[in-house]
């Protein structure tokens, strides 16, 4: 055991926040107690990076030497907010970080938004990376066009996922549902759609090219989108121009011999499209389900990254039978005594200090919002790992008395009946979906629901 002079911090969530912060605060010889809602770690590494990007993946065992480290403790399955309030945790730590991330989404606001096929990009991505919640959304996958609205990196693994030939996702950590009603899908083209124009995209060039080289696929753009993009070029700054370059490529270019071959054998369809805002999702006669989506067309006002979409009165209806918005996750507040900006969806902070609340930080999505990559997220999170110390250091965060930690943290869930996942259980879950991957040559396959983690996990 630890002298009662280690700071005692408490971080409530798994993720890429939690543990980049954990990581730096354990350098500095606090004790770390992580609380996670589900019984398993990760946040959206596990449940939102794409199955066909096993390479992002490779965090998680940094993450994991974190976990093991003796001043550092993972109480999964422990909703905070419900099983421990923050208050609770204030009292019980010299210092609490919020990293839950961004577990909500925003949506279209449109007539149409509850048909049967249209869906979130949070809900879809939740489904085929087998988040226990996501696990009923079955997707109706018979239409031949699918409709995504936005053009950031989650429009495009969810286009990437929807059209990739099934052998190359059989063999990714994809869930044995989702890899089912995949085989069996008919979608055949694949629109993805931005209110502004090609040099407002807000993907980036790696996920861009994997829809180019796509297998099976070719690119169908509308040339007329990309007018004036070409002279444009020249005055962009260097990462938007080679993205731009390469979408030009894509829509405009006459392709040599073999890509143009390679084209001709595509049995699937994949474009961008430019300038059009959702108004509304059109229903079959029976008003059962889906059958379109009726665009506003719009035109920009400005340039480059702050131009405004305006609209142009003029309206176009597409047809398809499966939407899918991609337009921004968004955080919730988990607790009525923590400050929260409803506006931006994030809680009110300071280099991650959190506003009008001592010792209560944040860092991640919760942070900053919901945008950015893992490489992002990890320099914010390191960012309030050193205003936390900082405070420590100067006294503005008193850790001169011992603080109970886990401790009283502990005799309280005991009570409430709740019983929390060790990393050590996680490590038994982990194991058991190793295996069952195995034999399908599979990095993993995913346990989906949490009555079952908890019975792998407490066998
Ligand atoms: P999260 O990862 O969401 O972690 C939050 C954690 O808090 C979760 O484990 C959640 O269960 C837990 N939690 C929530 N509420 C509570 C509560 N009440 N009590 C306790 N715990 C709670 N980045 C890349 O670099 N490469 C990629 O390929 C990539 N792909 C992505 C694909 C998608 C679909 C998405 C959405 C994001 C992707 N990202 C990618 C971005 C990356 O996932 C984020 O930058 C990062 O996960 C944000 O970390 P976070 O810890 O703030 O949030």
């Amino acid at each position: 055991s630890f002298s009662s002079c280690n700071p005692k911090v408490c971080i409530v969530g798994s993720g890429p926040a939690g543990f980049y912060t954990a990581q730096h605060l354990i350098k500095v010889h606090c004790v770390v107690d992580i609380f996670e809602r589900l019984p398993i770690p990760f946040g959206l590494v596990r449940f939102g990076v794409a199955p066909d990007h096993p390479e992002v993946k490779n965090v998680i065992n940094t993450f994991t030497q974190t976990a093991k480290h003796p001043r550092c403790n993972f109480y999964g399955h422990v909703n905070v907010g419900k099983d421990v309030s923050i208050e609770e945790l204030r009292q019980a730590y010299h210092a609490v970080v919020l990293s839950y991330g961004a577990e909500g989404n925003r949506r279209m606001g449109v007539p149409g938004e509850d048909l049967t096929g249209v869906y979130s990009a949070k809900d879809f991505v939740g489904w085929y990376n087998g988040l226990p919640s996501c696990q009923e959304l079955s997707p109706d996958l018979s239409c031949e066009t699918a409709v995504i609205l936005g053009q950031g990196n989650v429009a495009l693994d969810v286009a990437r996922v929807l059209l990739s030939p099934i052998d190359i996702l059989k063999s990714t950590d994809i869930t044995q549902p989702a890899l089912e009603a995949l085989a069996k899908s008919q979608v055949q083209r694949v629109l993805i759609v931005g209110r502004r124009g090609p040099m407002q995209v807000a993907c980036t060039i790696k996920e861009l090219r994997e829809m180019v080289n796509l297998p099976g696929t070719r690119p169908e753009m509308v040339a007329a989108d990309f007018d004036g993009v070409t002279a444009a070029l020249k005055d962009l700054p260097r990462p938007r121009k080679r993205l731009t370059e390469l979408m030009l490529k894509a829509a405009l270019e006459n392709p040599g011999e073999k890509e143009q071959e390679r084209r001709n054998k595509a049995s699937r369809i994949w474009g961008l499209r430019f300038f059009r805002s959702p108004i509304e999702v059109l229903a079959d006669p029976n008003h059962s389900r889906t059958a379109g989506i009726r665009l506003a067309v719009n035109r920009l006002e400005g340039s480059g990254e702050g131009a405004c979409a305006v609209l142009t009165g003029e309206v176009e209806d597409v047809t398809c039978g499966l939407v899918i918005s991609s337009i921004g996750y968004k955080s919730l507040p988990i607790d009525p005594l923590v400050p929260f900006e409803p506006r931006k969806a994030i809680v009110p902070n300071t280099m991650g200090r959190v506003h009008q609340a001592t010792g209560l930080y944040c860092s991640g999505w919760l942070k900053t919002g919901p945008t950015g990559v893992i490489a992002t997220t990890m320099n914010n999170s390191f960012d309030t790992a050193r205003s936390l110390v900082e405070d420590m250091n100067s006294g503005n965060l008193d850790v001169s008395s011992a603080k109970p930690g886990s401790q009283i943290v502990s005799a309280l869930l005991e009570k409430r009946g709740v019983k929390p996942v060790t990393f050590s259980d996680w490590e038994k879950i982990d194991n058991v979906e190793m295996r069952r991957g195995e034999a399908k040559g599979k990095p993993r396959e995913k346990i989906l629901t949490v009555d079952e983690m908890l019975q792998v996990a407490r066998a």
